[in-house]
């Protein structure tokens, strides 16, 4: 994985181009069952990826977190939401609440997440590549595949199982 992680975004960046020709495409197109074959894509490629062997996300990415999800971390430390944003949030260029600093303060040395029961929902939801209308969202898509070797197999597979 180690291996991966340190090509991924040459790999990532030389495939650019490629992808965003290919969701272009995809989002003038879509197939009818296009969310039912990235739930598909999606489980398949989670069952061969071992994300405690990667955290890539949790050490170069922060998610955002909502409202909810400050209130419910919060409760989980007994706190009140002011002081664990004070301790480890700051607002972003787009008004979201984002970690003060990556990796995330969360995350074990076993790539562990110290709050995975009440992890923030984009921790949960990310590569976010089984979401419905998943041509919606190709320019964090494409973001991903730097990020998330996950991301880049799946997208990979998109453009052999789905042609446009
Ligand atoms: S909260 Fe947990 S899952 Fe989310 S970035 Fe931090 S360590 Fe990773
Ligand atoms: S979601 Fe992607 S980046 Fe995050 S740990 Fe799993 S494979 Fe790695």
């Amino acid at each position: 994985m180690e291996k991966v992680l340190k090509q991924l975004s040459q790999w990532a960046l030389d495939k650019k181009s490629e992808n965003k020709k290919y969701f272009a495409k995809l989002k003038k197109r879509p197939p009818k069952n296009l969310d039912y074959l990235m739930q598909e894509l999606h489980e398949q490629e989670f069952e061969r990826t071992d994300c405690l062997a990667c955290a890539n996300c949790c050490k170069t990415t922060g998610p955002l977190f909502t409202n909810n999800d400050i209130e419910r971390i919060a409760k989980h430390f007994r706190q009140k939401p002011q002081q664990l944003i004070d301790t480890y949030l700051r607002i972003d260029e787009e008004n979201d609440y984002v970690l003060q600093e990556v990796p995330c303060p969360f995350l074990g040395p076993d790539n562990y997440c110290s709050i995975y029961d009440v992890r923030p929902k984009a921790c949960r939801e990310f590569p976010h590549t089984d979401r419905k209308k998943f041509q919606q969202i190709r320019h964090l898509t494409i973001k991903n595949t730097a990020i998330c070797p996950a991301a880049y197999n799946i997208v990979e597979e998109m453009k052999r199982r789905i042609p446009v």
